[in-house]
């Protein structure tokens, strides 16, 4: 097991342990929030499969060729297919296709194994799968080639189809504890423990938006100007609200590389937890939702007239103000309650004590429940303008109980 990557979930690891020793599964589906580990998890469950030690026991080693060519990502019976194209989905791809699709998957997946042992297939983005992916996909999951592992990663499990779940061994992952947090970035070279502790302790148990906001000073500056520009809203007439949430969007665009979901690696994880590469201000193409087909982008732009930005682009950036708008409002309410040694950024702590100290905690209570709302708003593809206007309005004023 000294190939093993995964840290910090130990009740998943255990169940890739025992489909390492046992029979393999046709298909299992990893669950969990976006930078959680699901893809490193699927390299370690991979290697194990494909690793040729002989105490079955041991696998993955670490040290073989079949555990070498995972890692470098260059085995030939290991299979990976993540997003592509514009819209950003995994697509059905095949003949004629420029996107590489779930049918490209299954024809390489037709073949002999190049090593004649396991074959494993990776789909990143799982839950990024349009519908005629999904029903391609489907049809290699009823009747699978022998000796093919299929692994589905999804941030939520919900956009797949019940028949494609429900023929899944299913693994969840969750939050990774803080301190595990802190020594995975120690492990990729994060040699700054102060940095490591608070993109820890910002990520929320997601090592691999650790790792990403520890790669770019720039993002986390940006996050920092947001977080404060959100604390010094309550203070702020309805008017200048607007305004400052318009700007405070724009502003997240910058941040959009960094906070939002990472491409599928095309490569294999190296050293760590699910790394990507340095986010920059400008690689990241946008990224709609499932749910939001390219051409509505464009139709959408043309109806707003305002702005050149594509709606995609906007709508994620009001998903990033709405992410780091959760933890400060979630912030003020534990200061609220006295409780701030749990606070996700302590940094902020004087500012969010006197925003607290104004605010009633029970209106802080609810507008978390409408973040929450204005989260599900923006994935069903509601204008994110209109989102973000609802959520200045309604961010608490301070001395207003609510009825
Ligand atoms: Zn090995």
């Amino acid at each position: 097991m000294e190939g093993l990557r995964t840290r910090g979930h130990d009740a998943a690891l255990r169940a890739v342990a025992g489909m390492t020793r046992g029979a393999a599964p046709h298909a299992v589906l990893l669950v969990g929030p976006e930078g959680v580990g699901k893809t490193t998890l699927a390299m370690d469950l991979a290697a194990g499969l494909l690793c040729a030690a002989e105490d079955r026991e041991a696998r993955p080693c670490g040290a073989c060729r079949g555990c070498r060519l995972v890692r470098s990502g260059g085995h030939p019976d290991l299979h990976l297919l993540g997003p592509d194209g514009p819209g950003r989905q995994v697509v059905i791809g095949g003949s004629g296709s420029r996107a590489r699709g779930v049918r490209d998957l299954i024809a390489d997946l037709a073949l002999l194994p190049v090593e004649g042992g396991a074959r494993v297939a990776i789909v990143g983005s799982a839950h990024r799968m349009n519908e005629d992916a999904q029903a391609a996909l489907l049809k290699t999951l009823e009747e699978p080639p022998a000796g093919v592992t299929i692994v589905l990663c999804a941030d939520a499990e919900e956009p797949l189809l019940p028949t494609i779940r429900s023929r899944c061994a299913r693994l969840r992952l969750g939050p990774v504890p803080i301190r595990e947090v802190e020594a995975i970035l120690a492990t990729a070279g994060i040699d700054d423990p102060a940095l490591a502790a608070r993109t820890a302790r910002i990520a929320a148990g997601r090592p691999g938006r650790a790792l990403a906001w520890a790669a770019d000073p720039d993002a986390l500056r940006t996050r920092d100007a947001l977080a404060r520009i959100l604390l010094d809203l309550t203070e702020h007439n309805p008017a200048a609200r607007l305004v400052a949430v318009r700007s405070a969007v724009a502003e997240a665009a910058a941040a959009v590389p960094v906070a939002a979901d990472p491409p599928h690696p095309t490569r294999p994880p190296g050293r760590g937890q699910t790394p990507r590469p340095k986010a920059g201000r400008s690689p990241a193409p946008p990224e709609p939702s499932p749910t939001e087909p390219a051409e509505s982008d464009d139709r959408e732009t043309e109806a707003a007239g305002s702005t050149r930005t594509p709606a995609s682009e906007r709508r994620r950036a009001a998903e990033v103000v709405v992410a780091i708008w959760t933890d400060v409002a979630r912030d003020v309410l534990l200061a609220t309650e006295g409780i701030v040694g749990s606070l996700r950024d302590p940094r902020l702590l004087e500012e969010t004590e006197r925003t607290a100290g104004a605010l009633d905690p029970v209106a802080v209570g609810r507008f978390i429940d409408r973040l929450g709302r204005a989260g599900v708003l923006l994935a069903g593809n509601v204008g994110p303008e209109l989102v973000m206007d609802d959520l200045a309005l309604a961010w608490p004023h301070p001395g207003i109980v609510p009825a």
